[in-house]
């Protein structure tokens, strides 16, 4: 029955009339409803007034309750979340003390290689992802410096209605780049996810990437779904810079007695980015354009001189312009390519949806 006002006086009318006769006369509420309603019908609003109000309180102690289950599950999703993300943070955490104190047990910190990976974007959709527009990974070690790179200018494909003016705005303020349909490079996801997976080695080992700390989870987010169908968990991480470059100077530091910088004096060196004018280190369409801070690739490649001009010298590495620092920037060359591997793929127009067959070839 419907807890009304009639469903109470129900109630109430069974226990008078069992009351008054000392025993149970109903087994089921059902049994005294014809009886109550005949009663119910001959009474006036202000005998039936107590059962309206009753029925009114017990709707909004329902609302209550309903408001307070919702703010539970709400709390609980909240408190798992926030144990799905301090896990998280724990694994990264360890995953770098494994990778940096294997290393330096195995007396191989300058060998050890590192990827710096970082990802442009379209800024963020109404359904709050982010659409990949370029991506920079670079593999680098203290005693080598940068060692390898790849760049990729990426075509999503696709852009809703809503989210063209938000790219294009952020395009605008940003990376220059053009927004879909016209945005270069590859659209081809899965051939994208190989080249990925082929400079990272992730399919032989388990392996970090690393990028600024505050898009860790937006970079994360966009290379699993380029990844998606090409790796099992547990085979590629996105981690924090940060926390390796702390690790890094506390690993490299001349002796136990020796000053170490915080955590956030470490986050202000890379935020400080004092190569942030070299040329020469971005690729072709942000070197043409001079956009040198918003270039993925010269974004790596900053990341890679910060550590090295704050961690090399502690362990006697000698400098290499163009692999650990820039090179003489008054000659307008940023970069020493002469031995390097780079996977440089950018350019062709062309709309290419996710999963499409339509292969984009090199410029
Ligand atoms: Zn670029």
């Amino acid at each position: 029955m419907r807890k009304d006002a009639f469903f109470f006086f129900v109630v109430d009318y069974k226990r008078r009339l069992e009351t008054r006769a000392k025993k149970r006369l109903f087994r089921k509420l059902d049994e005294v409803v014809p009886l109550a309603r005949e009663a119910w019908l001959e009474m006036n609003s202000g005998q039936r007034r107590p059962f309206v109000l009753q029925a009114k309180e017990y709707q909004e102690d329902g609302e209550c309750l309903s408001k307070y289950q919702s703010l539970v599950r709400d709390v609980s999703m909240l408190e798992e979340a926030r144990c799905a993300q301090a896990n998280k943070t724990r694994q990264m955490k360890s995953l770098i003390d494994k990778l940096v104190g294997g290393a330096e047990s195995r007396h191989e910190l300058g060998n050890q290689d590192f990827y710096f990976i970082s990802i442009l974007h379209f800024g963020r959709t109404f359904i709050h992802t982010y659409q990949p527009a370029e991506l920079a990974i670079v593999k680098y070690s203290l005693k080598c410096g940068i060692k390898e790179q790849l760049h990729l200018l990426i075509n999503p494909g696709v852009i809703s209605l809503c989210d063209e003016y938000s790219a294009m705005q952020h395009s605008k303020n940003t990376h220059a780049l053009p927004i879909p349909p016209d945005a270069l490079g590859l659209a081809y996801y899965d051939e994208i996810a190989e080249m990925v997976l082929e400079f990272t080695k992730a399919k032989e080992h388990p392996t970090v990437l690393f990028t600024n700390a505050q898009n860790v989870s937006i970079v994360e987010s966009m290379l699993l779904e380029i990844l998606e169908d090409h790796i099992d968990a547990n085979t590629l991480y996105v981690s924090s810079l940060e926390e390796l470059f702390y690790r890094l100077k506390q690993a490299t530091k001349m002796n136990p007695l020796s000053f170490v910088p915080s955590m956030k004096m470490v986050q202000n060196m890379l935020n400080e980015d004092i190569f942030s004018n070299t040329i020469g280190i971005s690729c072709q369409y942000h070197e043409s354009r001079q956009l040198f801070m918003h270039c993925a690739l010269s974004q790596c490649v900053r990341w890679a001189y910060t550590v090295s001009a704050n961690c090399c010298s502690q362990m006697c590495i000698e400098l290499i312009p163009g692999k650990h620092i820039p090179m003489d920037t008054s000659s307008g060359s940023g970069s020493d390519t002469s031995d390097m591997h780079i996977t440089v793929v950018h350019k062709p127009k062309k709309i290419g949806k996710r999963g499409c067959s339509r292969r984009i070839t090199n410029e």
